[in-house]
């Protein structure tokens, strides 16, 4: 796995809804260590983008992965081979700790007893995410009472420790204060370096501090791609966003 490594290679993505095309042919590469930002106005295509590489819409085209088709693939199976998502509501088990949390996300749950005490030994896949995702003092905590912010990142250590080396991540950071937006974006250029995360986003700040490349999408096709100082400096990226 060298720097530059393909892990995703779309092509012709396609998504219709009866009869409205939400995503059109839809031609994208995501190298490992890119940290991506899929940007658009509203209604643009990026959540559908999203959801047909993950498996939850049908779509036509190509998805590859190492050379493996996801696109007829089942969500799950498409989560086995790697690629997770968050959602814009943090999907944690609200009940359960965060250790639970992340135990049932690298398959503990097939010995549900491993759950109902408190385990004295953490796995060492799980014991790396708390760490990397800054909740190592929070394991025991119930994750319902985490802070917004920290749940996002629990959420984040569940992917890793589901070993996904393409996240893709829906409005990490909408609704955090300043000071956790910097901690996720440092977390995300961690866990970037080597894997790939596409990140869905409205925060143009955030994506000024932390993307290393960026997609424009308008009306489900690519309007735009490139450093964030090539986007910026396009005249269509400010005609669609500035409506000049
Ligand atoms: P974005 O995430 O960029 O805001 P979406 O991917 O959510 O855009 O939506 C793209 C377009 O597809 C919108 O016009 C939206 O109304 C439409 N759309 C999304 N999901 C569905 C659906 N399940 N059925 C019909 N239309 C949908």
């Amino acid at each position: 796995r060298g720097m530059g490594t393909e892990y995703l290679e779309i092509t012709d993505l396609t998504v219709t809804f009866d009869g409205f095309t939400a995503v059109d042919r839809v031609n994208l590469t995501l190298l490992q260590g890119d940290l991506r930002f899929l940007i658009g106005p509203n209604g643009a295509g990026k959540t559908t983008l999203v959801d047909a590489v993950t498996g939850l819409v049908p779509a036509t085209g190509s998805v590859r992965k190492s050379g493996t088709e996801l696109i007829g693939k089942k969500a799950q199976q498409i989560a086995r081979l790697g690629v997770g998502r968050t959602f814009q509501t943090a999907t944690v088990f609200e009940r359960l700790s965060v250790l639970q949390n992340l135990d049932i996300a690298a398959g503990a749950h097939r010995s549900p007893l491993k759950l109902l005490r408190r385990r004295r030994t953490v796995e060492p896949p799980v014991a790396q995410a708390l760490e990397t995702v800054g909740l190592a003092e929070l394991a025991h905590r119930q994750a319902g009472t985490l802070a917004h912010g920290q749940k996002q990142w629990l959420e984040i250590g569940m992917l890793l420790v589901q070993n996904a080396d393409v996240l893709l991540l829906d409005e990490p950071v909408a609704g955090m204060s300043h000071d956790e937006r910097a901690t996720t974006g440092e977390l995300l250029r961690r866990i970037g370096a080597d894997r790939t995360v596409v990140v869905v986003e409205h925060d143009m700040d955030f994506m000024r501090d932390f993307a290393t490349s960026v997609t424009v999408l308008h009306g489900g096709k690519v309007l735009a791609e490139g450093t964030v100082a090539q986007v910026q400096a396009d005249p269509r990226v400010q005609e669609v966003y500035l409506g000049t």
